[in-house]
């Protein structure tokens, strides 16, 4: 597949090497409305009898996988399922706040399937599928039904329908909500199902059980190598296929507002395994969350982007004006993102938000204490929403959020405006999938925001439930069946040369690391990297900080490996052991991320090369360029990674430049 060096800059100096274009060639070639209803006809399906022969191993259980594993189960498979936490109940997804789109129009307010995937087309920059996106807003209503019937508490109106609110980047109310915790309860309901399963015996759970690599057969992924958190065993699982549903990488940046265990090691396993790697470099970072307060952080908070529905964003018009903010009259305040985008204000994309918010502390009109000389705070008010509706009214719509934001901050947001700043929060980016979410190893499917999905290079908020549960509960299972039906496939015996080469790899892993006695923690590394990459890779890029970044970042790698320590034993919990595995796969990853992030020369979405702008400093797409996804392959680690284009087709949706004005 791989060609030789080509120009385009001479590849950044042998950073990459061009190989085939790709294309996906599983949506089939009906109308777009059209599509997902065929492919759901044409895929082969196997027959209920034969589906307890048939074994799929599940990896994670948030509620892309725990959807999955569910309705998986369900139809009969025999279905098994890793995850690290104790509970499927503590994934990351428990985190998620604000709410989940569908388009159910119930608001009357134009609303419409079409509707939703044009706003997600857009949002994300026109750098997504049109086929996937459509889809996925086909199956946004069934969805809310689902979570409906399993008893999922979302709010409601007086009359008792189902309530709405607004996100970013959308000018309808189509974000069904359960106050602020919308995850949580959907993932109650979907851990109920995959309970029911486990009860009824066909999906058995493995919890604290860490996948570190991919057992690939004859091209086919047929398994797993897991780490048994607890005692330490290293156990092969084998199947006939394996679903990743791993989350997110977000935590490369070291501070994000990710869970502290979400890493990448399950997709980067799998990428050096030959699935191709999308779009690393599109990372999403959130406008509204609490600011960093101090160098021994590890974990920063969001606060819901549900909270712009009411909140209004703003800075003093004077720079450096330290007063109170309640003594700051209104006109001399800048409700920068009203003044700027008119027509969206505060609901402005999370990606614009974020930008607008750094540039005006960047200038100077930032607020709360300086880090570094700059104040990186800007004010997120309610006093004129609690005027208009009562403090009730927004306790009983935001009450949590405003609780955790005065437990964290000391402030009680009810009687002065919320500090906030932009942080890390999604990865848009994520192992490449065809429509029917299999990546390019063949056997290996990749479900939630795992995979480099729908958003393109921004996400919409509220789209990432939608995208993990439709994944989960609607697209896999009826595709899955479709490569399942050549199935069952051969036994892999246990000594196969490829499960000794893939567990013998795990252990000399694990033995490096606990004999290796340096003289660094685990952390000081990902802490060190966190930095490279927000420094470099973050709100902006630019081709010189971007090389730079990748020095320091292989300068590091090399530390590490030399100099790391690692202390315990393996046949025990060990939290510094399970660390170091996924701090080694970041610095590979960030590597990565910062190659794609210099390859394409345009700012799109949540990627803004500081080259690339409006005069009015808004990002600046290249369509003639880079209308593409970028599948990176890995080539082995002395060898430069091989970039495969998937180009982007436009058939229903004009590409323009994007305006919120
Ligand atoms: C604070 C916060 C608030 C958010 N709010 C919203 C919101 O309001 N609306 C919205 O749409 N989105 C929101 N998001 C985004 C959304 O929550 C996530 O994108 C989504 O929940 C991811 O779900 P997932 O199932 O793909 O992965 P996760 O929920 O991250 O689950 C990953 C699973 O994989 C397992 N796993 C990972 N690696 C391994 C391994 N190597 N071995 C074994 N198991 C492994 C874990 O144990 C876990 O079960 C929010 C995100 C954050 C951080």
């Amino acid at each position: 597949m791989t060609q030789t060096i080509e120009t385009q800059s001479d590849l950044i100096n042998g950073l990459y090497r061009e190989g085939a274009n790709i294309a996906d060639t599983k949506a089939p070639d009906v109308p777009l409305r059209d599509r997902w209803e065929e492919r759901k006809f044409r895929a082969r399906l196997v027959n209920p009898a034969n589906r307890r022969k048939l074994h799929i191993i599940i990896v994670g259980t948030g509620l892309a996988g725990a959807s999955a594993a569910a309705t998986l189960g369900e139809a009969g498979y025999n279905v098994s399922a890793f995850f690290y936490q104790d509970s499927p109940r503590r994934a990351h997804s428990i985190a998620a706040q604000g709410g989940i789109n569908a388009a159910k129009n119930y608001k009357n307010d134009n609303d419409s399937v079409f509707r939703l995937f044009y706003d997600t087309v857009k949002g994300g920059d026109y750098r997504s599928r049109e086929d996937n996106v459509y889809r996925l807003a086909e199956v946004s209503a069934n969805i809310i039904d689902q979570a409906v019937a399993q008893g999922v508490p979302f709010a409601r109106e007086y009359g008792g329908l189902l309530d709405n609110r607004s996100f970013g980047g959308v000018q309808v109310s189509r974000t069904f909500y359960a106050r602020g915790q919308t995850g949580q309860q959907l993932l109650l309901g979907a851990y109920q199902a995959l309970e029911r399963q486990v009860a009824a015996g066909t999906v058995t759970t493995h919890r604290r059980h860490e996948m570190l690599e991919l057992v690939v057969v004859d091209g086919r992924a047929r398994g797993i190598i897991a780490r048994d958190m607890v005692t330490g065993a290293i156990e092969t699982h084998l199947a006939d296929v394996v679903v990743l549903a791993t989350g997110g990488y977000g935590n490369v940046f070291y501070l994000s507002t990710n869970a502290m265990g979400s890493n990448v090691t399950a997709t980067w396993r799998a990428h050096r395994k030959g699935a191709f790697f999308g779009n690393p470099c599109y990372t999403q970072i959130h406008p509204t969350c609490i600011p960093v307060s101090g160098d021994y952080q590890s974990k920063l908070t969001l606060m819901s982007e549900s909270l712009r529905n009411d909140g209004r964003i703003w800075v003093p018009k004077k720079k450096g004006d330290d007063r109170d903010p309640r003594q700051i009259p209104e006109d001399e305040r800048d409700y920068y993102l009203e003044r700027k985008y008119p027509a969206f204000g505060n609901l402005v994309p999370r990606d614009i938000a974020s930008r607008a918010a750094k540039q005006v502390c960047d200038e100077g009109y930032g607020v709360g204490p300086k880090v570094d000389g700059v104040s990186r705070g800007v004010y997120l008010d309610f006093a004129e929403a609690i005027q208009r509706m009562g403090r009730a009214a927004v306790s009983a719509k935001y009450g949590n959020l405003f609780d955790m934001y005065e437990r964290i901050t000391g402030d009680n947001p009810y009687e002065v405006p919320m500090r906030i700043y932009p942080a890390v929060h999604y990865t848009m980016g994520g192992l490449w999938v065809d429509y029917d979410l299999q990546s390019s190893i063949p056997g290996l499917f990749v479900a939630g925001e795992a995979n480099f999905s729908d958003h393109g290079a921004n996400r919409l908020g509220a789209s990432a439930l939608m995208q993990g549960l439709s994944d989960g509960y609607f697209v896999l299972p009826n595709t899955i069946n479709d490569y399942l039906a050549d199935g069952p496939f051969e036994k892999v015996p246990a000594d196969h040369p490829a499960v000794v080469e893939a567990v013998t790899s795990v252990r000399e892993r694990i033995k490096y690391f606990l004999t290796n006695n340096g003289s660094r923690s685990v952390d000081s590394f990902h802490k060190e990297l966190g930095h490279i990459m927000w420094e470099y890779c973050g709100m902006e890029r630019s081709e010189e900080g971007l090389k730079k970044a990748i020095e320091l970042i292989r300068a590091l790698r090399e530390e590490f490996w030399r100099d790391v320590k690692v202390l315990g034993t393996n046949e025990e919990l060990n939290q510094a052991l399970e660390r170091a595995g996924r701090v080694a796969d970041f610095l590979e990853l960030g590597e990565l991320m910062c190659i794609d992030a210099l390859h394409r020369r345009e700012s799109c979405g949540g990627h803004f090369r500081a080259e690339s702008q409006t005069e009015d400093g808004e990002a600046l797409r290249h369509d003639d360029e880079f209308a593409y996804v970028a599948a990176w392959e890995w080539a082995g680690g002395d060898q430069a990674p091989v970039l495969h284009k998937e180009t982007l087709v436009y058939e229903n949706i004009e590409m323009k430049q994007r305006s919120y004005k």
